[in-house]
């Protein structure tokens, strides 16, 4: 959140200075920016005539010469063979309280030991970490570690989960499944911070060994993700509704833009959307915008538009809705679905109070839906 970070911006601290602090510490070795990139066959395509290959791994699925790369920037064609170039290469790496996430039902209270590697397979005007999500791999300074490495990491720095995140996992694919392999084999959970914009096949693959998985509903319109994030909603769609059924958990993220996306229609579509596919029990997050990268002409969400859209969720019959980036609001604590006692308290990522007994409320015995610790 915005007030927390006023120190050090969060684009600062991720890229420069996490990285060679903590490589440090831990002994690995630290790449400058152009350094060598790790070559490392990629899953998720098929060959074509003239060595061309076309990518599956996301819904854009490229369709790439010899020595090209797609959209992403981080995998690359060579010599028909396709290639991920960031495998075992973060180039963000911080330890985060898991409600930055923000994941509001998985283990609260725990940390998350946070990693990205450059790439996105897409490209929102709001990007707050546009220089790592907006660039190739030789355009930022990365450290090598590999999946064993970072699971040692993350125990020995009591992260009870590593988190994928910052830029968008979907396109380090194969350094995320091996490191959430190394991690389920050294006892630490694996979750995903991502934009939801994958193909099925790789997206079951992935739920089968993480715990969780945050999406960021960028709107409910196609019009919004064919203008302002340059892809596509129904895919994204697809893919919440395979990660609930997988039982992965599941928690969604939207990003309320004044003028864009902050409709009462668009609030309450989304909201029947969710109660129809998902039931009521999955967590939606109305997270304040403040304008960055292309969309600086905008004004940031007034509170009344977030709390707007927090009663049309309520009204629609969803049980966890949110406000987030606003420290301090009711609406950052969870509340009993049943008997409406206040179950965790929350200010900013600080956990100020846990009502709950394994997972229940403590005053009616209601189930939370949710991860939580025994
Ligand atoms: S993952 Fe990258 S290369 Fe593959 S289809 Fe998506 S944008 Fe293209």
């Amino acid at each position: 959140m915005r007030g927390q970070d006023s120190e050090i911006s969060r684009r600062t601290f991720v890229q420069s200075a996490a990285v060679p602090a903590l490589c440090a510490a831990a002994g690995y070795r630290h790449i400058e920016a152009a350094a060598s990139l790790s070559r490392r066959e990629a899953q998720f395509y098929e060959k074509l005539p003239s060595k061309k290959i076309r990518c599956k791994l996301c819904p854009r699925e490229c369709v790439i010469d010899d020595r090209e790369r797609g959209y992403c920037g981080v995998r690359e064609n060579q010599n028909g063979t396709y290639y991920t170039l960031v495998h075992s290469r973060p180039c963000s790496i911080h330890i985060d309280p898991v409600e930055k996430k923000p994941l509001f039902h998985f283990y609260p209270g725990t940390l998350a030991f946070s990693l990205a590697t450059a790439g996105c397979n897409v490209n929102c005007k709001f990007c707050q970490n546009w220089e790592i999500s907006q660039v190739r791999p030789e355009q930022v300074r990365s450290a090598e570690m590999s999946p064993d490495q970072v699971a040692v990491l993350a125990r020995d720095n009591n992260c009870i989960s590593i988190a994928y995140t910052y830029s968008e996992p979907v396109v380090f694919f194969e350094y995320v499944y091996d490191t959430a392999v190394a991690g389920n084999a050294s006892g630490v959970k694996s979750v995903v911070i991502s934009n939801g914009y994958i193909q099925q096949e790789p997206l079951k693959k992935l739920c089968s060994q993480v715990d969780g998985i945050k999406v960021d509903l960028k709107a409910f319109s196609e019009k919004f993700y064919r203008e302002v994030v340059n892809g596509e909603l129904k895919p994204v769609l697809e893919s919440l509704v395979t990660i609930h059924k997988q039982k992965t958990w599941l928690e969604i993220v939207y990003l309320v833009i004044p003028t864009l996306n902050d409709s009462d229609q668009e609030f309450r579509s989304l909201c029947q959307w969710m109660r129809r596919e998902m039931g009521p029990d999955v967590p939606v997050h109305f997270t304040r915008f403040h304008p960055e990268y292309l969309l600086k002409n905008l004004p940031p969400t007034p509170l009344a538009t977030l709390e707007r859209a927090k009663r049309i969720a309520d009204a629609e019959g969803l049980h966890y809705a949110y406000i987030g980036n606003v420290p301090g609001h009711p609406a950052e604590n969870t509340y009993c679905p049943h008997c409406k006692e206040m179950v965790i308290q929350r200010t900013g990522f600080i956990i100020e109070k846990m009502n709950l007994k394994k997972g229940t409320c403590a005053k009616c015995g209601t189930a939370i839906a949710g991860r939580w610790k025994s």
